[in-house]
Formats: C-alpha cells, sequence, structure tokens
C-alpha cells in the first residue's frame, strides 16, 4: 500500500506538490472550469497548516516543450489568491534561477506556483537532469496529479524516485484506495458495466473486469465486436475487426471461469447515423443489413437493470449508445439512474459516462465519480501505472 500525505510529518519541510492544475483556458487566457483547483484545495490546505513550505508544480496543455504565453500558469497561480490567505509566488521558470532562488527563499506557510513543466521537452522525456533539479528544491513529494499516473513524465516518475519521502495527496488517494478496493476486494455481486466506441482501447479493460467481475454488462458500439465474434450479424454496426479473436477469447474465458458477459437482446438501431434518425428496435438476431445498432433496446436495459438491483459493487465506464442523439440515449440514460439508484459502491469513470451522470445531476448519487480518463482506463485494466509504482510504499510492520 502506498503512503498517504496523512503519513508523513511536514513541518518545516518543503513540500513539492505535483497537482493536475490542466485547467480549460478561453482564448483570452482566462480559467473557464476551476474545479481541477478548488479540488486540489483540501491537499494544499493540508500541507500548510501543518507548518510546510509549498511548492506547486503542473502540466497545461500541450506546449510541446517550449513557452507559450497562451500555457503560462501565472493566471492559475492568480486563481488561488481567491481561495487562499497564504503568500504565494509565481516562478517565471521551472528549474531556472526564479525557481531555485524562489523556493530557497519559501517560508513556512508560504506557496510557490512553478510555470508550465510542460515548456521543458525535457518533462515527457522523463529526463533524470531535469528531476534532479526539480527534486533538489524540495525534501518530499507529494503526488495529487491523479490523471497522469500512467505516464512515465519526469515531475510524476523520475522525481517520486529521487524523492523517497513521498506519498498521495487526497485526489489520488481517494482514487486509488475507492478503485483499488472495488476491483480487489469488491463486496459482491460486482457488477462492471462498459460501454463506448473504442473497443481497441478497453480491450484490457474488458479482460481485466471480466476476471475480476460476476457480471461484465456490455453495451455501446463495444457489444457489436462482441456479438460478430460469437456469429451474430450486425448489420452497419460498428465493428472493430481486429478486436473479434480477443473479444472471442474474452468470452470463452469467462465461461470456463464461471463469470457471466451479458451482451445485448435487443438494439436500437437506425438506417443513418443521424440525431434526426428515427429509432427502430429489433431483437439481437434479427438485425437488418442497412441498420446499424445505436443504442441498447428496451428488453435489455431492463435485464441489466435488474443485474444492476443487486449488485454491491458497480464499475461503469463508457455509454450504452450514441447518448449524445436523444433518440438513443434512453440506455445511458436508464443505466446511470439505475446506478445512482444502487446504495452499494458505485464507481464512474470516463469522460463520457461522467458527462452522462453530470447532466442528469446524479453525481450526489454515485460513491465515487473517477476524473482520470486514460489513467482510470489503466487503474481499470490492471497495468503498469509508473507514477503509482514510484512511490514508497507504508513500512511493513508485521
Ligand atoms: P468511448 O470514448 O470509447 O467511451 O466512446 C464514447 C462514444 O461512443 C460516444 O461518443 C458515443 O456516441 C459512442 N457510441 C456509443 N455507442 C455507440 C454505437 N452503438 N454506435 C456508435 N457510436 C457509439
Amino acid at each position: 500500500m502506498k503512503r498517504m500525505l496523512t503519513d508523513l510529518d511536514l513541518k518545516g519541510k518543503t513540500v513539492l506538490l505535483r497537482a493536475d492544475f490542466n485547467v480549460p483556458l478561453d482564448d483570452n487566457g482566462n480559467i473557464v472550469d476551476d474545479t481541477r483547483i478548488y479540488e486540489e484545495l483540501p491537499t494544499i490546505r493540508y500541507i500548510l497548516k501543518n507548518g510546510a513550505k509549498l511548492i506547486i508544480c503542473s502540466h497545461l496543455g500541450r506546449p510541446k516543450g517550449e513557452f507559450n504565453q497562451k500555457y503560462s500558469m501565472f493566471p492559475v497561480a492568480q486563481h488561488l489568491i481567491r481561495y487562499l490567505l497564504n503568500k504565494i509566488y509565481f516562478a517565471v521558470d521551472v528549474v531556472g534561477p526564479d525557481a531555485m532562488q524562489k523556493a530557497k527563499a519559501l517560508k513556512e506557510g508560504e506557496v510557490l506556483v512553478l510555470e508550465n513543466l510542460r515548456f521543458h521537452k525535457e518533462e515527457e522525456a522523463d529526463d533524470l537532469y531535469f528531476a534532479k533539479k526539480l527534486a533538489s528544491m524540495a525534501d518530499i513529494y507529494i503526488d495529487d496529479a491523479f490523471g497522469t499516473i500512467h505516464r512515465k513524465h519526469a515531475s510524476i516518475y523520475r522525481v517520486a524516485k529521487l524523492l523517497p519521502n513521498n506519498a498521495m495527496g487526497f485526489l489520488m488517494g481517494k482514487e486509488i484506495t475507492t478503485i483499488t478496493k472495488a476491483i480487489q476486494n469488491p463486496e459482491r455481486p460486482f457488477v462492471s458495466i462498459l460501454g463506448g466506441a473504442k473497443v481497441a482501447d478497453k480491450i484490457g479493460v474488458v479482460t481485466n473486469l471480466a476476471e475480476k467481475s460476476d457480471y461484465v454488462l456490455i453495451g455501446g458500439a463495444m457489444a457489436f465486436t462482441f456479438l460478430k465474434a460469437k456469429g451474430y450479424k450486425v448489420g452497419k454496426s460498428i465493428v472493430d475487426d481486429n478486436s473479434l479473436e480477443i473479444a472471442k477469447n474474452i468470452l470463452e474465458n469467462a465461461e470456463k471461469n464461471g463469470k457471466q458477459i451479458i451482451l445485448p437482446i435487443d438494439v436500437s438501431t437506425s438506417e443513418t447515423y443521424s440525431p434526426k434518425a428515427k429509432a427502430k428496435i429489433f431483437n439481437i438476431e434479427d438485425i437488418p443489413d442497412n441498420y446499424m445498432g445505436l443504442d441498447i433496446g428496451p428488453k435489455t436495459i431492463s435485464l441489466y437493470k435488474n443485474i444492476i438491483k443487486k449488485a454491491k459493487t458497480i464499475i461503469w465506464n463508457g455509454p450504452m449508445g450514441v447518448f449524445e442523439f436523444s433518440n438513443f440515449s434512453s440506455g445511458t440514460v436508464e443505466i446511470a439512474q439505475a446506478i445512482a439508484k444502487n446504495k452499494g459502491l458505485t464507481i464512474v469513470g470516463g469522460g463520457d459516462s461522467v458527462s452522462a451522470v453530470k447532466a442528469l445531476k446524479l453525481e450526489d448519487k454515485i460513491s465515487h465519480i473517477s476524473t482520470g480518463g486514460g489513467a482510470t482506463l489503466a487503474l481499470l485494466e490492471g497495468g503498469e501505472l509508473p507514477g503509482l509504482d514510484a512511490l514508497s510504499d507504508v513500512p511493513d510492520t508485521k
């Protein structure tokens, strides 16, 4: 188990916090949505309250390794003033003389925000020299940028290795402990619900969750790859032909191991991919050649809802259909509502399923909304996570 921020003695120490301040900006450089800054406040406040000097670093946008005013962290540093009474300084560089000098002069309870990490190509290259300079400013490293843990970048991986006195911040800690508990030690029945369009991106997730869950409910375009792998005709529906073999293996393994992968029994279809297209329902064995499946059908919705009702742990990633088109949104809407009604541990991750939950104003009824995108998928897949692997473990006291 990885250490938490609360496991470390921070008094008088200089803490380097890797935050995720990759906030959306408008054309004039104004912050459009400050959720990422606001949600980082508990970690920042804890560090400052415990008598540390705080240096915050983050990336913002994709400046491709060179200075670009548009992606400066300065507006973020300014924005922090709204929330904190502490003194906040800004360094016009990351590991240059301004940062070094201001870091050295920092006093307990003060904050220094560094310029955008990605103004240096060394950040994404996981450069040792760059990481050494960054680490030289601090005694302790705290990683709270969950969305980047699958990346082997200098501020995420190398710096953590160079500063073994490290731990997870509150945001990252909540993501890791909630999702890890659900996957490794779930209350059963454990139901995974997977949808969306990009099967290839999620094959690893389906494989891992099919092993760990009691039921995997599949919807979205992904379902058609699995249905085709089982020999069904799926008309013009999106199929990832390169993933057919793997889909077949996943289904066979699940059957061998007594796990249930449930596929749609009916679908809502149309002849064209259009927001105005009229929906036509077909049983799965009757999809005509000129129709494409754009949502799960009503019988599938009630089948899935019955399974969701009995679940004690639920993980949901990916919409059940083209929920952006109102005629094909019922699958996603009804599944979101059913998950919100469940009193067990419910986790929603992935951009589109999170958007659906937010649009339906169901956030408060979900135990955990994961913010990680690619990082969430990597965690669900059970693969390597450089940002997490680099952090120190809690010492074994046994
Ligand atoms: P992903 O990023 O893989 O989670 O995919 C999300 C996208 O999948 C959304 O934009 C949906 O419109 C799309 N999608 C879901 N179901 C289908 C489907 N049956 N046919 C085409 N696109 C779909």
